[in-house]
């Protein structure tokens, strides 16, 4: 057999089309892989066994015989969708995600469940119940998160593709950190319906991919309307690879956001690396100019406060009743609620809860939600203003490349700000996608991302793809 390690879903389809292997035998081979290389990286909280992967395979469709593997807060039929926390860890999803639905449909074989921080909410994947996911470049740093099992996995070989989630920066910055690449679509374009909610006015899932080539493809069976999400855009079905010429549209002018390069705590590598693929768009005849983005610094306070005040609403249904695993010797329904709560959720989502209801509270809403929905409008605008003189943004995806796992351990301002640059397009709604730029002196990789306006993801993957027939850094690949 073949080593199918890094290999592309583009590869991949052709080899099964010119019959030198079987989607059986694929799945061999990244079953083989995983128990093989996943010791070390620790990307996924379950690999499905061979026969009940089978079992859900569909021999047709665009993905036929495509393994990819799914971040473990979108429900899989039958299957646990943990969330990577203690109280959901029993929690078998009765029914598809519509995202699972249209994998299945179109022939994708889902190996397993990824690990991630819990429900979401981190920047390193630290924050799981169960274990700490290593960045397969170099295994005591973190893989980025809070979507860090899926880029782990698609980095180390073990999958070509990989769902994630992004709230704040979830697909964009773990994609930075692995040295893959990761879609953050509009706000709308791909169904919420069975995705456990974070903050549902940010959500959003999102696709990892060694290619810009195979993103778009991953897209294309995920994108369009969904009656079953109330927030999915009218959006027809296309393939979003056809118009992928591979130059860039002619006369692209690209807006280089001139603030970002000015913050305080943006590492020199990342803005060098960053500017170097700026100057590659440029040659290959993009018009730049510089931008401003003048709400940037406010983004990321923003998105704390309204991430958190949805959360603590949305989390409030795991209370050992509704949902979530009930705590043992129980007295009182208060018990209940309290003893369940306290056991099943970590630190971290206990915090973001009651930040939530503390920005939420009859005293404080005004000082801290209605604020904060305010500059959300005054970042929107600053994103249209910006998309009414130039086509694409350009910005660092990550303030820095993946440090040491435990280095925030007594600094969690320095982890929130993780979302400096991603969270933005979170808030306004547009897509974005982080591309691979190049690597640190110490081997890391770093990601730049192309922010759009809605709806503008096939442009987004012309200039990707367009930048990735000139660039290698998305063909290098961590020894393990
Ligand atoms: N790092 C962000 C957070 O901690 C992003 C999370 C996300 O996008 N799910 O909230």
């Amino acid at each position: 057999m073949k080593d199918l390690s890094f290999a592309t879903i583009e590869q991949i389809k052709k080899d099964l089309a010119n019959k030198e292997y079987t989607a059986e035998d694929v799945v061999q081979f990244y079953l083989d892989r995983f128990s093989k290389v996943d010791k070390k990286v620790q990307s996924a909280i379950e690999v499905f066994d061979k026969q009940s992967i089978l079992d859900n395979f569909k021999c047709h469709g665009i993905l036929e015989g495509i393994p990819g593997l799914i971040k473990d807060n979108i429900c899989q039929n039958g299957r646990i969708t943990s969330c990577g926390s203690q109280i959901l860890k029993n929690f078998k999803a009765p029914y598809d995600a519509t995202v699972i639905e249209r994998l299945k449909q179109e022939g994708a074989l889902l190996l397993g469940r990824a690990n991630l921080d819990e429900f979401a909410m981190g920047s390193s994947t630290e924050t799981s119940a169960f274990f700490k996911t290593k960045n397969p470049w170099n295994l005591e740093t973190v893989p980025g998160g809070s979507s860090g099992g899926s880029a782990a996995a698609v980095a180390a070989g073990l999958v070509p593709w990989a769902l994630g989630s992004e709230t704040g920066g979830s697909v964009r910055q773990p994609a930075g950190l692995c040295g893959i690449v990761g879609l953050k679509p509009t706000y709308g374009a791909i169904s919420r319906y069975g995705v456990v909610a974070y903050a549902s006015s940010l959500d959003q899932v999102g696709v990892f991919t060694r290619s810009v080539y195979d993103n778009a493809l991953v897209f294309s069976v995920l994108a369009g309307h969904d009656k079953k999400d109330a927030s999915s855009l009218k959006l027809e079905k296309k393939d979003y690879t056809k118009a992928l010429t591979g130059s860039i549209p002619k006369g692209l002018r690209v807006g280089v956001v001139k603030t970002a390069f000015e913050a305080e705590g943006l590492d020199k590598e990342v803005a060098s690396l960053t500017q170097d693929a700026i100057a590659t768009l440029k040659e290959q005849g993009a018009i730049v100019e510089e931008i401003e983005l003048p709400t940037l610094d406010y983004a990321a306070a923003t998105y704390f406060i309204i991430s958190r005040a949805e959360a603590a609403s949305n989390l409030a249904r795991f209370d050992g009743v509704r949902y979530g695993s009930r705590a043992e010797n129980i007295e009182t329904l208060d018990d209940l609620y309290v003893k369940s709560r306290s056991q099943g959720f970590g630190k971290e989502v206990q915090i973001r809860m009651m930040v939530g209801n503390y920005v939420l509270s009859a005293g404080h809403a005004g000082q801290y939600y209605h604020n904060a929905k305010k500059v959300q409008r005054l970042i929107r605008k600053d994103f249209q203003d910006a998309f009414s003189r130039v086509d694409v943004l350009v910005m660092p995806t990550q303030p820095c490349p993946a440090f040491k796992i435990g280095a925030f351990d007594d600094n969690k301002l320095q982890l929130d700000l993780q979302d400096y640059y991603t969270a933005p397009v979170n808030l306004s709604g547009n897509c974005a996608i982080s591309l691979p730029c190049g690597f640190t002196q110490s081997g890391m990789p770093v990601g730049f991302q192309l922010i759009g306006p809605r709806l503008s993801e096939q442009m987004l993957f012309n200039v990707g793809h367009a930048y990735q027939q000139v660039t290698n850094w998305h063909k290098k690949h961590p020894q393990l």
